[in-house]
């Protein structure tokens, strides 16, 4: 399970760090945030992404 979990971070963020902080911004991303819906943004810029069109 836990291994899974790693594999996935892994997977998005391909410097070797899990993302605790977001890419955009530079705000620290929740643990609970980070274990609900691994990504390498805050909810506020994953949701201004999202706002903009998806991954377009
Ligand atoms: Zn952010």
């Amino acid at each position: 399970m836990r291994e899974a979990l790693i594999a996935e971070q892994r997977a998005l963020a391909p410097w070797g760090k899990p993302a605790t902080h977001c890419v955009d911004c530079g705000n620290e991303i929740p643990l609970e945030r980070q274990q609900a819906a691994p990504g390498l943004r805050c909810t506020h810029c994953q949701s201004a992404i999202e706002r903009r069109g998806g991954s377009r």
